[in-house]
Parts: C-alpha cells; structure tokens; sequence
C-alpha cells in the first residue's frame, strides 16, 4: 500500500504515520469520529472532563484524534499489539497529544476491568471481517494489513459480543459506546448492545457509500 511505502496517512485533517503492523486507516472511519463528537455533545457540555476508551487503537487515528479534538477528555487506548501502540505513541507525540493519553496492552477491554475503572465515552473500530472473507479482500490489504485488525471471528462480531458481555461493567451511569461495524453487521450489534442491558437507546449511521457504518448506544442517568 502506498500509505507504508509514503509512511503516512491523514485522517480527520491531520496526519497520521503509519507502518506494516498497523491497519491504514480509512476514510469511513472520520463518520465513527464525528458521530462520536456529535453524540458526545448532546450528552454532556463540550467542557466535560470525560474518561474515554478506545478498543484497539492501532495507529491512535481515533483516539487521538478525539483527544486532539477535546482537550479536556482524558483517553485511555488499549491494543494487544505492542507494534501498533508504539505507533500510537509516536503519532500522540506528532499531535502533541501524549501528556493526555494512556497506552495500554492488552486484551479489548482487561486492562480496565482489572483496574476495575469505568468510562464515560467507549469507542471502538474493532477486527470485523468474517475469518473466511479476510483471504478473499484485495490483495493490497490481506497481504501487508495485520491479520489482527481486520479478523473478527467466525462470523465478524467476536470483539463486539466481548465488549458488550462486559458493558454492565465497563460504562458509567450516563453513557455513550460508539463502534464502526462492517456491512449488513449494524442490526446485529444493535441487538448486542441493547441485549447488555447497559444502554437504551441505538442509532445507526451510514458512510458516504450507503453502508451502515456507525452503530451509536447511549443511555443517560437522571
Ligand atoms: N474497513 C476495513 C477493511 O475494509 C476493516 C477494518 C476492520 O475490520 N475494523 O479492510
């Protein structure tokens, strides 16, 4: 792919640098970003100092740029690739963001239940391809993109069925989980983040192909 023969990528207007090891990210991903903001904005004034997690950070396109974005909210990123959160490190460095975001390996959301921590704003782009559709992508992505990024298990939504058993326990009070998902998977998670029990309302957005992209679950304490 270009992106590692050039070393970088932009994303939400800022640049981002990136290397075999870490997933380029896309385009679709900015409506994950801004739909997040936007949500974001309706639950709490744009001052609030909210604890945010991003699951599997990768290059920190996400998080960081939330972070650059939000001066006041304080992110957490969690990887289980020690290659990607070294990326992440240096592009909060390029943003001049690394004083207010934390690195942390580790397995979706362990390092937080473990710490027995909880968060306002949950956001993730996990792995959402089918294990048997990860060889049938073009050949520029499954050949230099990192099998971790884009395997989602059986059927795609292993990462987003692990988040949501753990929800309950993860999310404060007054709440917002936003995931980008992969095509005709929005319903499914819908249904996974209404089942946890941990929110109550759901909104899905599509990306500029038509495509449900975003899948928004809120809920807010009185
Ligand atoms: N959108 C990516 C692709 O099409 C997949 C990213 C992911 O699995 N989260 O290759």
């Amino acid at each position: 792919p270009l992106q590692y023969i050039i070393g970088e990528q932009a994303f939400f207007g800022r640049s981002f640098a990136v290397r075999p090891g870490v997933l380029i990210p896309r385009p679709e991903t900015e409506i994950l970003v801004e739909q997040t903001l936007r949500h974001a904005g309706r639950l709490w004034p744009d001052t609030a100092a909210l604890d945010v997690l991003d699951i599997g950070t990768g290059s920190g396109a996400i998080a960081l740029t939330l972070a650059a974005e939000r001066p006041r909210w304080r992110v957490t990123t969690v990887d289980l690739s020690p290659t990607a959160l070294a990326i992440a490190r240096e592009n909060a460095q390029r943003l001049q963001v690394e004083y207010r975001v934390r690195f942390l390996e580790g397995d979706l959301a362990q390092p937080l239940l473990a710490a027995g921590e909880q968060v306002d704003l949950l956001v993730s782009n996990p792995p959402y391809i089918p294990s048997d559709e990860v060889e049938r992508l073009e050949e520029e992505v499954n050949r230099f993109e990192p099998r971790l990024a884009l395997d989602g298990g059986a059927d795609g939504l292993v990462c987003y069925r692990r988040i949501c058993a753990v929800l309950p326990r993860l999310i404060r009070p007054t709440a917002l989980v936003a995931f980008e998902v992969g095509i005709h998977q929005a319903g499914a998670v819908r249904q996974l983040l209404l089942a946890s029990g941990a929110v109550e309302r759901t909104e899905i957005v599509p990306d500029l192909a038509g495509i449900e992209r975003v899948v928004l679950g809120w809920r807010k304490s009185n």
